[in-house]
């Protein structure tokens, strides 16, 4: 499967014994490894339980946790089986955190804005409004911090995390009417969960709660007039677009959501050394599948729903604007009410702001200035 010449590489890099310790660090991990060797292999074998907070088979995030479990069962030779469960299946959606910290279950699969009640400070680990994009907020798990900082966060309730996915930029929902100024939001009743709620109910708008499977008769029957959900994918298999006619873009109040696996902390701790770091390689193994599905799927599904007549609107700058200003208010309620959320918010906004300076100056203006195609750039 790999390639040999790449295997070679890494057999070199791996006799200087240099990069390991580094690159061990830097994810955190190197800590609470030191008693654990891999001179003998253990042959114990687990049987772990995953639930999750997707519903049973739900496309790319259901099925990456599908996909964790079985190169996790083949990496490890078959020492780690993982049942995977979708949501109600086990224990309900939102119950996999509890089940999991408790050790009734090993390992569940979600994203850590879920647990925003429980813990404020674990959303800064998925998304936040105008934040980083996908690439960005990986970089600053992996390198920039956040894994110390998310660890040291989790530890407290007995879990482990791990990256699990990202969804990329997501859109900006379907309205069933234009939004041309800041005071189209007044009034507006939309399905909007977590801190880009707030941001909207600061603009005038209100934020309903309703779940995957209540969004489309809202939407039908006038409950709510717009609707985010996560991009072209996801929202074409919702069938949205038959209702509300204006897909907006983008998703500044996801700009890059970042899903998580999470293991409890004794299980993890007790598990030999080689079978924590294959753990960790799958799980980030799956972490790149999920964004590149996400990528390749919405490309493809974005274009099937123009070509189905949806309109493509994009906010006008002054209402991002403005937004961006509550946006602000409310990041700053979140720290001021939180201990950990303004530790953690200065980790994430000191890299934000030095990493936004090289893409604007790289990746933006590639986008910009050489990525369109021949035919959109006239
Ligand atoms: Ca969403």
């Amino acid at each position: 499967m790999t390639k040999p010449s790449r295997r070679r590489f890494f057999a070199a890099g791996a006799g200087t014994l240099i990069g390991l310790p580094l690159l061990m660090r830097g994810l955190g991990l190197g800590a609470q490894k030191s008693t654990r060797t891999t001179d003998s292999i253990s042959q114990e074998s687990y049987e772990w339980k995953m639930a999750t907070t997707w519903p049973p088979g739900f496309p790319v995030l259901g099925e990456g946790a599908s996909y964790l479990a079985e190169l996790i069962e083949h990496a490890s030779g078959g020492r780690i089986r993982i049942k995977v469960y979708g949501a109600g299946e086990l224990v309900p959606a939102l119950g996999c955190f509890d089940a999991v910290r408790t050790g009734a279950i090993e390992m569940g699969s979600g994203a850590s804005y879920y647990w925003a009640g429980k813990m404020p400070a674990s959303q800064l680990f998925a998304t936040v409004p105008f934040g980083m994009n996908a690439q960005q907020m990986t970089s600053w798990i992996i390198s920039g911090g956040g894994y110390e900082l998310w660890r040291e966060l989790y530890a407290e309730v007995g879990l482990v995390p791990f990256l699990g996915g990202n969804t990329g930029v997501q859109m900006g929902g379907w309205f069933t009417k234009e939004i041309n100024t800041i005071d189209d939001l007044k009034g507006l009743k939309m399905r909007m969960p977590g801190l880009g709620g707030k941001v909207l109910q600061k603009a005038g708008g209100t934020a309903v709660l309703l779940s995957g499977g209540e969004i489309y008769t809202g939407l039908e029957r006038g409950i709510i007039d717009a609707t985010e959900w996560i991009g072209p994918y996801h929202d074409y298999t919702m069938g949205f677009h038959e209702i509300a006619k204006y897909y907006y873009t983008p998703g500044w109040h996801e700009p890059g959501t970042a899903m998580e696996f999470f293991v409890n902390k004794e299980v993890y701790d007790a598990l030999p050394m080689d079978l924590q770091s294959i753990l960790e390689a799958c799980c980030h193994q799956v972490h790149m599948w999920i964004l590149s599905e996400f990528e390749a799927q919405n490309s493809h599904y974005l274009n099937l729903l123009l070509q189905e007549g949806v309109e493509l609107r994009q906010f006008p700058e002054e209402v991002l604007d403005v937004l961006r200003v509550h946006a602000t208010a409310v990041m700053d309620e979140l720290t001021a009410s939180d201990e950990a959320s303004d530790r953690i918010y200065a980790s994430y906004q000191d890299f934000h702001n030095r990493i936004r300076g090289w893409s604007r100056k790289t990746e933006g203006l590639y986008h910009s200035l050489l990525q369109e195609s021949p035919e959109q750039a006239g």
